[in-house]
C-alpha cells in the first residue's frame, strides 16, 4: 500500500517508534529510523521489510540535527512522505522537586522536535501534495496525572500543535493527526513499573496490574503493533479527510 513512499520515525530503536517503522516498512514504506540505543537491533527488524532501511543518529534535542535528518531524508530516499514525530522520554516528581533540567530536555524531545521535524518536512509533502505527519502523544495529550508536569504540558502541546498543522494544510493532501496511546509496555513504562515494585515491595506482574488498574478499565497494555496499525490505516486514502485529530488507543483511560 504503500511502495513509493518513503518514512522518517523519530525515536524508532525501541518501543512503540520501532513497532511503527516496522509496520510502515512492512506495507511498502521505504524507512529511515531514528534514536539511541540498539540501532543495529532496530535495523535488523525493518531490515527484513526494507533492505536498505537507514538511520540517523540526530539528537531531538538538537534543532540543527533534526533538519539535517529531514534533509537527508530527502536527498537518500527520495522525499519526506510520512513524518511520526514519536521520539519521547519520561520524568516522574511532583512540580517542587522536578529538575529544571529534565522539565528543559522533555519539553525539547517530547514537543519542540515535532515543530523542528514538521518546519523542515513541510515545505516538501506541499509541493508534492502529499503527506503524512503523525505525532505520537498520549492520553497525557487530553488528561492529566500528578508528577508528570513536563510530560503532560508536552503532550497537550503538541495536540495543539497538531490541530495547527492540519489547519494550515486542510486544503492539501497533507495530513496531520495525533495518536494518544495509554499504557504500552515498553522501556518508557517499564522503568514507572519497576519503580512501583521497588516503592511497595511487589513484584513485577504486581506492579503492572496496580498500574493499569489505576488507569486503563481494559486492565489491558496497548500493544506498539496495534499503534502501528492505526499509523499504517491514517497513511491510507480512507484517512484523507482525516485532520487535526487526537486519537485516544488507550482501553477507556479518558472514557472515565
Ligand atoms: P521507548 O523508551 O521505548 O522509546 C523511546 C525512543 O525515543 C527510543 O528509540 C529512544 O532512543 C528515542 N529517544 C529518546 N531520546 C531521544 C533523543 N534525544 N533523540 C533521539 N531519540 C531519542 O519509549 P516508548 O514508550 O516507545 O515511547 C515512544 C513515544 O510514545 C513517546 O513519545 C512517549 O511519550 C509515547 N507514549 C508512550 C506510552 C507508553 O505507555 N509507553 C504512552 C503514551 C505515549
Amino acid at each position: 500500500m504503500l511502495s513509493a513512499k518513503t518514512a522518517l520515525v523519530t525515536g524508532s530503536t525501541s518501543g512503540i517508534g520501532l513497532g511503527i517503522a516496522t509496520a510502515l516498512a512492512q506495507n511498502g514504506a521505504r524507512v529511515m529510523l531514528n534514536g539511541f540505543g540498539d540501532v543495529e537491533g532496530a535495523l535488523a527488524q525493518v531490515r527484513r521489510f526494507d533492505p536498505e532501511a537507514v538511520h540517523d543518529g540526530a539528537d531531538m534535542s538538537r534543532p540543527e540535527q533534526i533538519e539535517a535528518m529531514v534533509r537527508r531524508c530527502e536527498s537518500e530516499l527520495g522525499s519526506c512522505d510520512i513524518l511520526v514525530n514519536n521520539a519521547g522520554i519520561q520524568h516522574v516528581a511532583p512540580i517542587p522537586e522536578f529538575p529544571v533540567e529534565r522539565w528543559d530536555a522533555i519539553i525539547a524531545i517530547n514537543l519542540s522536535s515535532a515543530f523542528h521535524g514538521m518546519r523542515a518536512a513541510l515545505p516538501g509533502m506541499q509541493k508534492r501534495n502529499w503527506g503524512r505527519i503523525i505525532n505520537v502523544a498520549s492520553v497525557h495529550g487530553l488528561v492529566a496525572s500528578t508528577n508528570k508536569s513536563a510530560y503532560v504540558a508536552a503532550k497537550h502541546g503538541i495536540v495543539g500543535l497538531t490541530k495547527v498543522a492540519a489547519l494550515e494544510n486542510a486544503t492539501s493532501g497533507v495530513t496531520v493527526n495525533a495518536i494518544c496511546p495509554g499504557w504500552v509496555l515498553t522501556p518508557l513504562v517499564q522503568k514507572q513499573v519497576d519503580a512501583r515494585a521497588a516503592a511497595q515491595h511487589i513484584d513485577n506482574e504486581e506492579a503492572k496490574r496496580e498500574l493499569l488498574a489505576e488507569k486503563q478499565p481494559s486492565l489491558q497494555f496497548t500493544t506498539p503493533e496495534q499503534l502501528a496499525a492505526l499509523v499504517v490505516f491514517l497513511c491510507s486514502p480512507a484517512a484523507d479527510n482525516i485532520r487535526g485529530a487526537a486519537i485516544n488507543v488507550d482501553g477507556g483511560w479518558v472514557a472515565q
